[in-house]
This record gives C-alpha cells, sequence and structure tokens, in this order.
C-alpha cells in the first residue's frame, strides 16, 4: 500500500491494461477496423495520456463528442483519423476542415452546410453519415439515407463512413438490438464502397455480423463491462485514498449528515479523504437498511458507513485490526471494479468513471510517450 503523499487520494491509471484492451478488441473485430472513442477526456481518464498509448497500440481512428475535444487530440495525434459524433454546428465547417477533422452528420441541414461547403472551397472533404435506426437521438431516418444511398450525387461530397449507434447492446438478446441490426444492414447495403460502422464495445463483442467495416469501442477500452453481466477486459483504474481518522463510535449512535445510519455495535470508524466533490457519488452512501459501497483496508473488504460527505466518507472497519491513520482504503481495485461501485450507486460505469475528480494525485502507468 503506497500512502498518497500530502492527503491527495490516488488514481492510478494503467496505460498498459489500455493498451492490451484495445488489442484485444482489435483482434476480436478483425478483419474489419478497431477505433478508439476518448470523448469526455477518454472517459475521464485523461485523453491526453489516453490518446497516445492507443495510438502506440495500433488505433488510428479516434471518435470524440465535440469539436473542442477534438482540437485537443488533434494536438495530441497530427496522424490520426479523428470523428466528431456531435456533428456540425452551423457556420462551423471551416473549423472542422483547419483542424482536419471530420464532423458525423446527423441531420439535413448538417449534410447542406458540409456539401456547401465542400463545393466553396472545391474540396471533398471527408465526413461521416450518422442514420437513427432506434436510438431517435443524432441520426438521419433510414429512409432519407436509403434515398441518398440511391442518388449519391446529391450528397455532394464523398462520405468516409456511414454509422448508427446500438441503444440496448448491452442488454443480450434485446429485440431493438435486431432490428437496429436489420435496418442498418439495408442502409450499408446502400453505400457499396463506404465503410461502415455500428458497433460500440458492446457490439464489438457480439458475433462478427455486428462488426460491419469498422468498429467503436469505448467504455470495454476502460476496463468496464461492456454487456450487463460479463467480465470486462483489464482493469484499468486503481483509487487508493488516504484515512484521516480512525474513531471509536458507539453502539446506537448515528453517522454523518442526516443521522441517516445507526451503529448497531460499539464500532471502530475510519474517516477517508474522498467525497462527492472528488466524483465519488453522494449515492454510493450508506443508511439504514440500505447497504453502500465498500472499500478494502489491510485485505479486507469494508462497508461505508452514512452518507458520503463532500470531502469525507466513513467506513467500519470494526472488524479489521489495527487500522491506523494514514493507511489507505482502496475504493477501486483488489477485486472492487467500476460496474460494481456503480451498482451500488444505482448507475453505470461511464457515469463512475467521467465523474472521477480533479483532486486525485494522477498516476499512469505504462511506458508510453507522454
Ligand atoms: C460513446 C459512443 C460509443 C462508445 O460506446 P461504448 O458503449 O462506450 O463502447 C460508440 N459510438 C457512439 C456513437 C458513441 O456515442
Amino acid at each position: 500500500m503506497t500512502p498518497a503523499p500530502e492527503g491527495a487520494a490516488l488514481l492510478t491509471i494503467d496505460l498498459a491494461a489500455l493498451a492490451a484492451n484495445w488489442r484485444t478488441l482489435a483482434e476480436r473485430a478483425a478483419p474489419a477496423t478497431c477505433a478508439a472513442v476518448v470523448k469526455a477526456n477518454a472517459y475521464g481518464l485523461g485523453i491526453a495520456r489516453a490518446a497516445p498509448a492507443l495510438w502506440a497500440a495500433g488505433a488510428r481512428v479516434f471518435f470524440v463528442a465535440q469539436l473542442e475535444e477534438a482540437r485537443t487530440l488533434r494536438a495530441l495525434l497530427p496522424a490520426a483519423d479523428i470523428y466528431v459524433l456531435g456533428g456540425l454546428l452551423p457556420g462551423l465547417s471551416a473549423s472542422f476542415a483547419g483542424l482536419g477533422v471530420r464532423p458525423v452528420l446527423g441531420s439535413a441541414p448538417e449534410l447542406a452546410e458540409w456539401s456547401a461547403f465542400c463545393r466553396r472551397s472545391g474540396a471533398d472533404l471527408p465526413a461521416a453519415i450518422h442514420v437513427d435506426t432506434g436510438m431517435n437521438r443524432l441520426g438521419l431516418t433510414v429512409e432519407d439515407t436509403l434515398a441518398l444511398g440511391a442518388d449519391r450525387a446529391r450528397i455532394g461530397f464523398t462520405p468516409a463512413l456511414v454509422m448508427t449507434h446500438l441503444a440496448c447492446a448491452d442488454a443480450p438478446g434485446h429485440p431493438l438490438t435486431a432490428l437496429q441490426h436489420e435496418r442498418f444492414s439495408r442502409v450499408a447495403r446502400a453505400f457499396p464502397g463506404v465503410p461502415a460502422s455500428l458497433a460500440n464495445s458492446a457490439g464489438t463483442l457480439m458475433d462478427p455480423s455486428f462488426h460491419f467495416d469498422l468498429v467503436r469501442p469505448g467504455i470495454a477500452l476502460y476496463g468496464g463491462s461492456a454487456i450487463a453481466g460479463t467480465a470486462p477486459l483489464k482493469p484499468v483504474v486503481r483509487l487508493e485514498v488516504p484515512i484521516i481518522q480512525v474513531r471509536d463510535g458507539i453502539s446506537g449512535e448515528s453517522v454523518g449528515y442526516g443521522a441517516a445510519q445507526r451503529l448497531g455495535r460499539a464500532s471502530r470508524i475510519a474517516i477517508l479523504s474522498i467525497g462527492y466533490a472528488d466524483g465519488f457519488l453522494r449515492a454510493f452512501g450508506a443508511s439504514d437498511g440500505s447497504p453502500g459501497a465498500e472499500a478494502v483496508v489491510r485485505g479486507r473488504r469494508c462497508p461505508l458507513i452514512g452518507r458520503v460527505s463532500m470531502d469525507l466518507t466513513a467506513v467500519d472497519v470494526t472488524d479489521v485490526p489495527d487500522v491506523e491513520r494514514g493507511d489507505t482504503a482502496v475504493l477501486l481495485g483488489d477485486g472492487i471494479g467500476i460496474d460494481e461501485l456503480a451498482a451500488h450507486g444505482r448507475t453505470i460505469g461511464y457515469e463512475v468513471l467521467t465523474s472521477l475528480g480533479e483532486r486525485y494525485r494522477r498516476v499512469y502507468l505504462g511506458d508510453f510517450p507522454a
């Protein structure tokens, strides 16, 4: 156990595990191309370190959500193919072209703007076409996309990719997944010669008929379970927090805000230097009758007691001998994965990762250029 210097919680991000996870997914997807989704600061882990590690592993195609993320990524990876999932806001075509990044166009006005920009600049600039096959979030209708496929001259540029996004891929056997697959197969056939992409992480782990030409994993790269109830790839994050006080609690007294949990016995309570301001969600807390998350202290699982405060969290260490101030509690790692932690807060691993706090001392493992 390495005590974090100066009392900061320690977030360790294993770039070698990240790279290994990408290679595993790339093997699963072959002969399809395996891209990497690095939106939201690489799911909270830090794009500045994650993107070069993924590039070193072999990734050449990347997806972000917003233009500003693409700007950051372009500075890190001058030669990558970069797609912006959020598409094109009015008047931003020149910014995309200037950075050499590709909008994922999901509506008729976006297509019209990009096509007009290509015409004005006399260049056939690459962009993706996003078709909505059942998510009802972004994308053209299947019918409109099929019509464009039948009359490609109307598009006004050469699409570099035609893609859709699965709504329920994490739930095995969900009927919407089969329906989206059927709809997208028709679209892909209408665009011969244009690479097609359907699969997120879960789709990448399904049978090869889901792979088409390019897969777009995110969460599985970062150690999350992509399909409910299945084991994730290698864990990537570890979170260790200093114990700043160990105290006795009297049976029948309560702990923390709202007196949400009473002690059922004379207890030893460890106070951890972490709270919801660090993205350790309030929903991870415990109350009478509703257990919360757990921590590993001196190799033993210990339950949280009471609510998570802004900066502090209490853990019941009564059953662990000799816990001392300055010891470390592990909140992610030592068998606690992001999906387990998420379940305690009735959320998902994605939210656990993208909430990871700014106060952590971040240490990156693996020999990749910064
Ligand atoms: C976020 C996202 C992905 C990656 O999804 P995961 O479930 O994290 O693998 C792929 N495609 C689109 C369009 C996305 O928004």
